[in-house]
């Protein structure tokens, strides 16, 4: 089952990505939540040109990315699931859980890591906030989670089965709560105590600093309420709130494809969360 699964693995994620995207793409135009500020074109053209971007760099880089690591740690008697013997229908939902705090840590750093900002923020300038803003992340920082994905990998020995569920899970939820669609209030309340919806993600999208700082989950909300990181609503409501950073709103330097690729090594190293000193008296600088 494991090496079936494993052998389609690419075609399994790319037909859940597709149908995922699709169903998303049609939720957007029939209840959108916000008007959006950049063409949609525009948008769409160069986030899915990163996307494809990063693909062909991850396949390049890493032929058999996480799942290939967690064949090859069952194999070896790798990793504490495998040392443990610990049944499938345990390891899959421990695995899944697992891999999703290693995920919200990974978020929290880097937005905590002055250097690792750098990257992260391509994701954040993003001017608006739909599907596609999901997907976007630097080059250096999807390589980046790759290795922390396959490290995590060798450490914990999840199922193939798992480490694949768990890619599809997060592929599909990213496009999910980054979606620019509206849930009627009752029903985000309610899912809200197990997964991330796209009201409370998008808190995590505001210029404003302890907004841009909270929520930091992708598909369990539980680890921002058992970590004190939730918020519940933006300050200036879903419709009013700004989207992006305040220092990058130039479309050339944030919407544009070249531009999005420069973006880590542009600006001086200032003004971070994480060397905020507001106890000498001085204003916390504007990022
Ligand atoms: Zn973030």
């Amino acid at each position: 089952m494991d090496t079936l699964v494993q052998a389609h693995e690419a075609a399994i994620r790319f037909g859940f990505f597709l149908g995922i995207f699709a169903v998303m793409a049609v939720w957007e135009v029939l209840a959108p939540r916000r008007v959006l500020t950049v063409s949609k074109t525009v948008r769409w053209l160069n986030n899915l040109g990163l996307v494809v971007l990063n693909t062909v760099l991850l396949r390049l880089l890493f032929p058999a990315a996480a799942v290939g690591m967690a064949a090859f740690a069952s194999e070896q008697g790798w990793g504490l699931l495998n040392h443990f013997l610990v049944p499938f229908w345990i390891a899959v939902p421990a695995a899944v859980i697992a891999m999703d705090f290693v995920i919200w840590l990974q978020h929290v750093m880097v937005h905590a890591v002055p250097a690792l900002w750098r990257l992260h923020r391509v994701h954040h300038a993003d001017l608006d906030y739909d599907l596609t803003t999901g997907a976007r992340f630097h080059p250096i920082e999807i390589i980046l989670s790759m290795l922390i994905k396959i490290a995590t990998v060798m450490v914990l020995g999840p199922p193939v089965m798992a480490v694949i569920l768990f890619e599809v899970i997060l592929n599909g939820m990213a496009m999910f709560n980054h979606g620019n669609v509206r849930l009627p209030s009752g029903l985000d309340r309610a899912l809200r105590w197990l997964v991330v919806t796209p009201d409370m993600h998008r808190v995590h999208h505001s210029v404003e600093d302890d907004e841009a700082n909270s929520n930091f989950g992708f598909n369990l909300s539980w680890w921002d309420r058992l970590f004190g990181t939730y918020r519940d609503q933006p300050r200036s409501g879903h419709k009013d709130m700004i989207i992006g950073i305040h220092k990058y709103r130039e479309p050339r330097e944030v919407s544009w494809l070249p531009g999005l690729l420069a973006l880590p090594f542009r600006g001086r190293i200032t003004g971070y969360a994480i060397n905020r000193r507001n106890w000498s008296g001085d204003k916390a600088p504007d990022e």
